[in-house]
């Protein structure tokens, strides 16, 4: 078993009830061990739509990345986004392979880590609650640490 952390975001339709369906379609797989709270944000990086809520799961999986990706994204289409949907676009849900254990993956269709996870408040928060002592494999730190140092976005409760 691997552990891996997987991230979620809805802005369009019921994003809480969204939000609880995916968590129990993806549990028909993957074995939930953590979950973060689910904040709302803004939408960013030109995404059109409402706000967002987002949070991150921490689960064990025997998935390898790529049947983890195609899995998510099984579970994104049963829940109402098209196959074609656009980056840009207002999202039903959306799931992220955030970290696949201490993997690095570079590929057509998977970047792990995934991009942005330090740049992404609504990303970087939820990973400081759950796993504030994760190891970066690219950094080699604890995110905590790499937090700490870039002064990124730390809350209450992860000093
Ligand atoms: P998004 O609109 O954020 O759901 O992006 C979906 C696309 O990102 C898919 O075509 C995936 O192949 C690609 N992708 C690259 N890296 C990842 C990752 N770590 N997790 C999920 N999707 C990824």
């Amino acid at each position: 078993m691997v552990e891996v952390l997987i991230g979620m975001g809805s802005n369009l339709g019921s994003r809480t009830l969204l939000v609880k369906k995916a968590i129990s379609l993806v549990q028909r797989k993957l074995k939930v061990k953590r979950m973060s709270r689910f904040v709302v944000s803004a939408p960013s990086e030109g995404v059109t739509g409402g706000w967002f809520l987002n949070g991150v799961l921490l689960a064990e999986t025997n998935l390898l990345p790529t049947e983890l990706l195609c899995f998510l994204q099984k579970v994104e289409i049963k829940l109402g986004r098209p196959p074609d949907h656009l980056p840009g676009k207002a999202r039903s849900i959306d799931l992220d392979i955030l970290f696949y254990g201490d993997k690095v993956i570079r590929s057509k269709e998977l970047t792990i880590p995934h991009i942005r996870v330090l740049e992404r408040p609504f990303v970087l928060n939820p990973l400081l609650e759950i796993v504030p002592g994760w190891i970066h494999p690219l950094l080699k730190r604890r995110l905590i640490d790499i937090a700490k140092e870039k002064g990124l976005f730390l809350q209450r409760g992860n000093q």
